[in-house]
């Protein structure tokens, strides 16, 4: 009863959501399949991030079978169903018609033929649809192509770049997020196509560009700097490529660096941004020494780069809240209580000036940071860093105060005490944090009241 070839035998687990709403649309006469990214992920063992529905019937006749529904982009024939407290997309039968810009098709039509959806689609393995009772429609060999571990467009890769330069930087970012290669004329079209990105939205850059770094694999950016396309997206990156490291902490250039600071941090957004960018200043603060004038120093590369960040991040559309965390991160990485001895008064002052909201992601930093140096640099300072975490767990358990928040008086207290109002209240403040930070034992309202009384 289907015209699929289908592998009949081959069982996947779906949602129960998802199978209620294909069998309702198999009940209702039409062809319904899960696609794409769910079937990828489900036979690798990952988990799917959603799960996208194809289907013979078009929007109206979707809108029709079932009581809720949002129309999400109706007019590429997307409609979002509304299923135990759940929304999937379903998408009627596409074909692309011809493409603008490298980017945008300029209409669709809707087809009754499945495999001619799957034949729009980027990847041989993201064209794969299953149901339960076709089994598996694999047109294009992704099976094939996930046994072997390669990234291979459905169809000829240039033409298929050309349609859509997004591509280029998805198949770099499928590569990070499974492990695989990029199939050879597929990676021949990518180095021939990428200028071709520069057609194309920051918005849909910075998505694809956050899953590559986030991945499992943030190391796959060198692929993306081999190819051509971080000139096109992220520039910055390939100046860091360009600039070589001649000091004894190091023994690679600054861009290779970055890739071992991304491989050492956890896989969250603001810690991959904060490590690709840590040191984005240092190509604009060479400077060499008197001494050895081989040997280079990148003196305040820290401050330029937290100068240089926010630009960045905006130009790709991060959101505000990402954007100063990671500026922040950049500002401090390079920033060692050590240099001013390492005690735990220049900890607490030092958790004081980075902040102790960002404390933790402070030290996940500087600890990746250290494991992308030269043998000299790991070993440099690494016990004071080892002592530096153990104090900040310290001040955290202890509920040591570091901030004027957490001091046990306020301007309040000071007023009742007799203070006058104005600014004395906050310069009053300021000096208690002072000597709070030097000897926390003095963070007690009454001893703070008396301290206090000496200075108004
Ligand atoms: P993720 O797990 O990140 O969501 P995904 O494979 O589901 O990965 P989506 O961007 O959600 O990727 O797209 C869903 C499906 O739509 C893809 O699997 C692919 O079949 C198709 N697709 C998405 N973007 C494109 C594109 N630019 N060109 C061709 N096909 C695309
Ligand atoms: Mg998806």
């Amino acid at each position: 009863m289907n015209r699929y070839h289908g592998m009949k035998q081959f069982k996947i687990d779906i949602p129960k959501p998802v199978k209620i709403i294909i069998s309702l649309l198999e009940q209702n006469g039409h062809e319904a399949f899960a696609v794409g990214g769910c079937v990828r992920d489900t036979i690798l063992g990952r988990e799917p991030q959603d799960w996208d529905i194809t289907t013979s019937a078009l929007p109206e006749q979707i809108k029709d079978i079932f009581h809720r529904t949002i129309d999400t982009g109706i007019q590429h024939g997307t409609v979002t169903v509304l299923m135990q407290r759940q929304g999937f997309e379903v998408t009627t039968y596409r074909i692309d018609g011809e493409y603008q810009d490298s980017r945008h098709p300029k209409s669709v039509s809707f087809t009754s033929n499945l495999i001619e959806d799957l034949k729009r689609r980027d990847f041989t393995i993201n064209a794969m649809a299953y149901n339960p009772s076709v089994g598996l429609v694999d047109a294009f060999d992704g099976m094939g192509d996930m046994e072997k571990k390669v990234i291979k467009c459905v169809g000829e890769a240039a033409e298929r770049f050309g349609e859509d330069a997004l591509r280029i930087l998805r198949a770099v970012r499928f590569s990070a997020q499974l492990g695989f290669d990029i199939e050879t004329r597929t990676m021949k079209a990518i180095r021939k196509l990428a200028p071709t990105l520069e057609n194309i939205s920051a918005e849909r850059i910075r998505v694809e560009l956050e899953k590559l770094i986030t991945s499992s694999h943030p190391e796959k950016l060198m692929t993306a700097y081999e190819a051509g396309i971080t000139k096109v997206v992220l520039p910055e990156f390939d100046k860091m490529m360009e600039c070589p490291q001649n000091t004894p902490y190091h023994m690679y250039n600054v861009g290779e660096h970055t890739i071992k600071v991304m491989e050492h941090v956890p896989a969250t957004k603001e810690m991959r941004w904060a490590a690709l960018l840590h040191d984005v200043g240092k190509p604009y603060s060479i400077t060499y020494d008197k001494k050895n004038p081989e040997r280079m120093h990148f003196y305040g590369h820290a401050g330029k780069g937290a100068e240089m960040t926010p630009s960045i991040l905006r130009r790709l559309k991060l959101d505000n809240k990402t954007i100063k965390v990671v500026t922040r991160l950049v500002e401090c990485h390079d920033d060692r209580p050590a240099s001013k001895g390492m005690t735990s008064e220049n900890i607490r002052k030092s958790v004081h000036k980075i902040g102790k909201d960002i404390y933790e992601q402070y030290l996940q930093l500087v600890y990746a940071d250290f494991q992308g140096k030269s043998e000299y640099g790991k070993n440099k300072g690494y016990d004071g860093f080892l002592y530096e975490k153990e104090q900040f767990r310290y001040i955290l358990e202890h509920h040591i105060c570091t901030d004027k928040s957490e001091l046990d008086i306020s301007g309040k207290d000071l007023i009742q005490a007799g203070c006058p109002t104005g600014s004395i209240i906050g310069d009053i403040l300021k000096e208690l944090l002072q000597r709070v930070l030097e000897n926390p034992e003095l963070n007690h309202k009454e001893t703070l009241l008396d301290i206090a009384k000496t200075m108004f």
